[in-house]
């Protein structure tokens, strides 16, 4: 069997276990089939089941002293499947149709770690077994529920990490088949708002006298905004790190329309931009959200309930743009509610993680970017932060090395959804990329 033929049968056996951190399910069998992956292929291993998704650590080390390292960051935990009907062929099999793999987690994460164990396995074995580098792997089980022990887990083996460069977790092709390379992304806090306004749901009649908890929770909520959508919450931008000139060149050069966003989208409320007269693609990248996720109240089954609720509660989110805290933006909102008279509204934290940006022009991030524009003969749409979330901050907080971003997904690849799935060809591709990278080491 080939070295990549091995490795998809890794993936076989890793897409095979339903490893959803949400539900704390099979996260030690998957830690240790990856572990003993690395094992197999001459890694140092120090594997942290301290956690309730134990964390692989894998350290590929050269004999030169002044080699450079690369940490490369994945995660083995998955999304759940849900709505199963929705699949074509059964999530946890790995299914190969039309040029195609199949699988949950075929993309996020598990098909970028086996393709990037794929890319160090041929390498060693066509160069004496040697690297010109150091290649940390990482290899974490908690991405899909915050990262939740990412940070003590740095700060604890603090001593024996260090790298010159971060390569992420995923990336891909965008809708015209141009590889995409990140250097950031948004951070996030997650927060309920709840409210009881009385024992118990009453009689609509009493209406006359008082406020249902469904009201009281949408005023709060509203009152976070002004009509055109702004969000009014006083010092909510304070901290709001500008993009320098590179950064906003980078994104005005990104292939993003007005049209073709609205089109994509299917959107029928107006844009914030168009209200303010505002870059959308600056506002997409470089601003941070506001957004309500769910509201819950009353009675919603058919018919007709004459009841005033008792209790409403809203699951509400704000993406963070590199320097705004989690912490601190949810004090902000609070203190908003408590200024406008909403002081009985619960805000109750759920997850929060800050953002970050990696300078794109740093040697180590141009050095991704010449290699990848070598190999897949384009130059990439060098992107300095992704609108979504992921641990970046953690990462670069503890090793102070700049990110890249690139993977093995395509436009369709559907991460997080039914039918999740990568093209073979660019699998293939992410593999030589990164030998190619490790080669660009050598003196
Ligand atoms: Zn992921």
């Amino acid at each position: 069997m080939s070295i990549r033929a091995q490795y998809i049968s890794l993936l076989k056996q890793l897409v095979a276990l339903p490893s959803v951190s949400a539900k704390e399910a099979y996260l030690p069998e998957t830690a240790q089939l990856i572990a003993d992956a690395f094992r197999t292929l001459g890694a140092k291993v120090t594997y942290d089941d301290s956690y309730f998704a134990p964390i692989v650590l894998a350290q590929f080390t050269t004999n030169n002293p002044h080699a450079s390292t690369i940490v490369i960051y994945n995660h083995y935990d998955v999304q759940p499947a849900e709505p199963l009907n929705l699949w074509q062929s059964d999530p946890w099999t790995l299914t190969s149709r039309d040029g195609k793999l199949y699988g949950r987690g075929v993309d996020d994460d598990k098909g970028n770690l086996t393709a990037r164990l794929a890319a160090v396995a041929e390498y060693l074995s066509e160069n004496n077994n040697e690297l010109p580098i150091n290649i940390t792997f990482i290899v974490e089980g908690s991405e899909e529920t915050a990262s939740r022990h990412l940070q003590d887990y740095l700060a604890k083996y603090h001593d024996i990490l260090k790298a010159d460069l971060i390569i992420w977790e995923s990336g891909g092709k965008n809708d015209q088949d141009v590889i995409e390379i990140f250097g950031g992304n948004k951070g996030i806090v997650t927060f309920d708002f709840s409210v009881t306004t009385a024992n118990n749901d009453l009689h609509s009649s009493l209406a006359a006298t008082a406020n249902s908890a469904a009201l009281r929770l949408s005023q709060a909520i509203a009152s976070l905004f002004d009509h055109d959508g702004n969000i009014v919450v006083p010092h909510f931008y304070d901290d709001v790190l500008s993009p320098n000139e590179r950064e906003k060149q980078l994104v005005q050069s990104l292939p993003l329309t007005r049209e073709s966003f609205i089109t994509q989208h299917g959107l029928t409320t107006p844009l914030h931009s168009d209200l303010h007269d505002a870059d959308l693609k600056a506002t997409l990248y470089f601003q941070p959200t506001l957004n309500i996720e769910g509201i819950t109240s009353g009675y919603t089954g058919p018919g007709v309930k004459t009841i005033m609720p008792a209790t409403a509660t809203a699951k509400l989110e704000s993406r963070l743009v590199p320097n705004m805290l989690p912490d601190t933006t949810l004090q902000h909102i609070k203190k908003h509610l408590q200024a406008q008279g909403f002081s009985d509204i619960i805000v109750t934290k759920t997850l929060g993680q800050p953002g970050y940006r990696s300078d794109m022009s740093d040697p180590e991030i141009t050095r991704v970017i010449a290699v990848a524009a070598k190999y897949y003969n384009v130059l990439p749409v060098v992107i300095p932060t992704s609108p979504g979330t992921g641990p970046m901050a953690i990462m670069h907080d503890a090793l102070q090395a700049p990110i890249a971003s690139l993977g093995i997904g395509y436009a369709h690849t559907r991460d997080h959804a039914p039918n999740e799935n990568v093209r073979l060809v660019d699998y293939n591709q992410h593999i030589d990329v990164i030998k190619s990278l490790i080669a660009s080491y050598r003196v």
